[in-house]
């Protein structure tokens, strides 16, 4: 880590009151943001440049539900319904999957993120220690969580306090808890979960309402749709990250708003699956945050968050026949701020003197982000992941697309 200043930028803050600055000046001291606006700094005696001509430079992609190993998986099943490609595809090839394979699986997916702009991802999946390994070892923020399924509570509770131990002096990790969702696990099992995460003060990154087959087969069984039984477990009383949140009723969004769940919208993966179109436009009416997320790259098929930004903003749109709803800010800000306070952070998704210096630089000196009339709609609408230039985590200079460094 050192002093990186760069100079004469266009920065998209994302902080509702500074919005877009022209021609500024950011100056990163250690993993901190130590300044940014137009003044110029006296001296240019840092560690690294950057001129801003042609670029613009917004807070890092925060990519709030992913499987990352499901790189492996990548192409592997598509065009097939959701439960039958989980139980018939999914599970018995993740069955198979050794520590080995999901460190080379992690790599693909770091690599992928990091030159696309991500700077920090919420990942559930299984042999997470490799996952973390890979993060520290390439520089991106990661929150991680060895998923509970079936009857794997007791091994995986071991694991994530083996992990805690690993990484706790590691400011690039930290953790939720995770029961996958409510037709993988138990009643009992919800309830252990919630119970552990409310006694280690820990957040839970769970799947719900996903499908209407997971809604019918709630209802049918318990007589509650998913989000009330999940209610009942418990989960809710500490701070959630519900990934999909597609099948919810009025009384369901209402059970988000009243303990402060925050949503995961996954619009691709959600819509290869055929799995229907989450109620996004609603959850934003009611003061629910709500974050951005690929899912895993097998549901995608790829961790790019650019394609995801547009593909949320231009769905709703169509499904509510309103072009005003999920303007390019109101995107941008679930791709960033929402997804870093989801995750816990208070000092993340927001360019401002004191956060945590994550950030991306993107060229625009191409042909398809010409003329650039307003930068936060070329960012949603026009610009691609390939246009980042550099990836700055905690500080440090992760990715230079000139020399594919990472
Ligand atoms: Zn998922």
């Amino acid at each position: 880590m050192g002093n990186i200043l760069i100079k004469n930028i266009t920065a998209v803050t994302m902080s509702d009151s500074s919005g877009v600055i022209e021609n500024a000046y950011i100056v990163i001291n250690g993993n901190l943001i130590e300044y940014i606006g137009k003044e110029k700094p006296e001296t240019e005696d840092f560690d690294y440049v950057i001129d801003g001509e042609n670029k613009v430079v917004m807070p890092g992609l925060v990519n709030t539900h992913t499987h990352l190993a499901m790189t492996l998986l990548r192409s592997y099943a598509d065009d097939m319904n959701l439960q039958d490609w989980l139980f018939n595809k999914i599970f018995p090839f993740e069955d198979k999957l050794m520590a080995d394979d999901i460190l080379k699986g992690s790599e693909i997916g770091v690599d992928e993120m990091l030159a696309g702009g991500t700077t920090c991802f919420n990942d559930m999946y299984m042999f997470q220690a490799e996952t973390g390994r890979v993060a520290l070892k390439k520089g991106i923020r990661a929150v991680l969580s060895d998923c509970v399924n079936f009857d794997g509570y007791d091994r995986k509770v071991k694991l994530m306090e083996t992990m805690a131990e690993e990484f706790k002096n590691e400011d690039l990790i930290s953790f939720t808890f995770s029961p996958h969702a409510i037709y993988t696990c138990s009643f009992d099992v919800l309830k252990k979960c919630s119970d552990y995460a409310k006694s280690n003060d820990m957040s839970i990154h769970t799947h719900l309402a996903e499908t209407q087959t997971e809604f019918d087969d709630c209802v049918k069984e318990r007589g509650m749709t998913p989000t009330e039984y999940m209610e009942t477990t418990g989960i809710f009383d500490s701070p959630t990250i519900a990934a999909h949140c597609v099948c919810m009723t009025d009384n369901d969004l209402e059970i988000l708003k009243k303990h402060n769940v925050s949503v995961v919208h996954n619009p691709i993966s959600n819509l290869k699956l055929a799995s229907g179109v989450a109620p996004i436009t609603k959850m934003i009416d009611m003061g629910i945050n709500v974050a951005l997320g690929t899912d895993g790259a097998s549901s995608n098929n790829s961790l790019d968050m650019f394609e995801e930004m547009k593909v949320a903003a231009i769905l709703h749109k169509g499904i509510t026949l309103d072009p005003t709803v999920m303007n390019a800010w109101t995107v941008l800000k679930m791709a960033t701020v929402n997804g870093a306070k989801a995750l816990g952070f208070d000092n993340l998704g927001v360019l401002k003197q004191g956060y945590l210096a994550d950030m991306i630089i993107l060229d625009f000196n191409s042909p398809h982000l010409m003329p650039n009339n307003n930068t936060v709609s070329n960012l949603v609408y026009a610009a691609k992941s390939s246009d980042v230039e550099y990836t700055i985590v905690n500080g440090k200079l992760v990715y230079n697309r000139q020399t594919k460094d990472r």
